[in-house]
């Protein structure tokens, strides 16, 4: 009994891969036929400076927080006051206490 339950799941595991990995390959296939969209004319490089790599999106610079290491994209970081960067508020003002401004809190 348990042994064409195996069989089953395996099978599918099997179609699930061929499906993915089909997928794949048509999609790189359509971005491979699809031709440029300028530059037909022009021997030079295209004028619209896209880069090197036509990425869909630029690698965000990872920051690491000073005070427990862990990295974090940059638009998630807290940003110090001597130039560093944090993961939280919380972790910026341990690391970095106000002298002689405590916060207005209680
Ligand atoms: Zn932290």
């Amino acid at each position: 009994m348990m042994g064409k339950f195996t069989v089953w799941i395996v099978l599918a595991g099997v179609a699930w891969l061929g499906w993915t990995l089909w997928r794949i390959g048509r999609r790189r296939a359509e971005s491979a036929e699809s031709p440029p969209p300028a530059g037909s004319d022009s021997a030079g490089p295209p004028a619209q400076g896209t880069g090197p790599a036509a990425g869909e999106s630029p690698p965000e610079p990872m920051l690491r927080c000073a005070h427990c290491g862990l990295y974090l994209p940059s638009h998630e970081a807290v940003a110090g006051k001597r130039g560093s960067s944090y993961c939280s508020t919380a972790h910026r003002d341990l690391t970095e206490p106000a002298p002689r401004d405590p916060p207005a809190s209680r």
